[in-house]
């Protein structure tokens, strides 16, 4: 029933969001033109993920011919690595992640997953390898519970239950009035930006891909909810090939490597430690981050 229940009811949540506002439908066809039709190859078969290894080889791409993006951007997320990028807004980071997914095409150079071409694979079958926590987490009108089974929705209660604990909404939860039958979404109790992600992860966790991806929101959280997203990503990425997106430097501080962009190239690169004694942008950016906590 559930398996029925969950899809219906986005559906619904979809037909709903639609009638309620044509601004949401303007949006919707704003969206979709603005975003190019990616086709299938004829001959493209399923990704086939043996390690989980991504690969960027000199990536270059713009949304449109009159402004580059990305210039002859490389790096390699090795097997269970856990890789940052940090950078200026609009560096290029969220385009990284929208190129991983195949929404665009790149212009020059190519995106591997375990040595594929991810033209050359199913659409389908890259989602499916590929999870992703994103900056913003659309919540259905639903139990706080359903929500997260719909990151797989076979998972039984004890798999649900494991993944809420996992992702620190166990506290969270047990203060609801309802517990995690309290209905949640647009019609029910809203919940934070650190919750939601939280949500986001608790699903990813259920889903299980062999890559992840983490769109760390821009909205500041207070420090005990970052801290418990830090917990809960160290949690999933475990011994996962993960790429985070990063805008709190906080988050990068144990990663495996981290890229420092700006303006569509990688500027820097290398770990927390030997980033900082090379004293360059990144140094830069950790001393500004550091000043501006001091209030705290
Ligand atoms: P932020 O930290 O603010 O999220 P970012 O480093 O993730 O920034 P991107 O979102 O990758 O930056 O954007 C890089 C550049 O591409 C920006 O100048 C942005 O305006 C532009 N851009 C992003 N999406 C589109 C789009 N769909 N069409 C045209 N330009 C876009």
């Amino acid at each position: 029933m559930m398996q029925l229940f969950l899809p219906l009811n986005f559906l619904g949540f979809v037909y709903r969001e639609m009638k309620g506002s044509m601004a949401n439908v303007e949006r919707m066809f704003a969206l979709l033109r603005r975003a190019p039709l990616i086709k299938d190859d004829v001959n493209a078969g399923s990704l086939a993920v043996s390690q989980g290894q991504i690969e960027f080889r000199d990536v270059s791409f713009g949304y449109g011919p009159e402004r580059p993006i990305l210039d002859r951007v490389s790096f390699t997320v090795r097997p269970q690595q856990k890789v940052a990028v940090v950078g200026a807004s609009g560096a290029g980071k969220s385009t990284l992640v929208k190129l991983l997914f195949r929404f665009y095409d790149v212009d020059e150079g190519g995106v591997l997953i375990d040595g594929q071409d991810i033209r050359h694979v199913t659409q389908s079958s890259l989602r499916q390898a590929i999870g992703i926590v994103p900056q913003d987490t659309v919540l259905f009108n639903a139990s706080i519970f359903d929500n997260i089974r719909y990151g797989r929705i076979t998972a039984d209660d004890d798999e649900v239950a494991e993944a809420i604990r996992l992702a620190h909404l166990d506290d969270f939860i047990a203060r609801l009035p309802e517990g995690a039958n309290t209905l949640v979404g647009e019609r029910g109790l809203k919940l934070s930006g650190g919750e939601k992600q939280r949500v986001a992860i608790a699903r990813t966790i259920l889903k299980r891909p062999p890559i992840l991806v983490f769109d760390e929101a821009t909205s500041s959280l207070d420090s005990r909810s970052e801290q418990s997203i830090l917990q809960a990503i160290r949690e999933v990425s475990r011994g996962q090939t993960s790429l985070v997106i990063a805008h709190r430097l906080s988050t990068v501080v144990d990663a495996d490597h981290i890229l420092v962009m700006d303006q569509g190239r990688i500027v820097e690169q290398g770990s927390h430690q030997a980033l900082l004694a090379k004293q360059g942008r990144y140094a830069r950016l950790w001393q500004l981050q550091q000043q501006q906590k001091e209030p705290e």
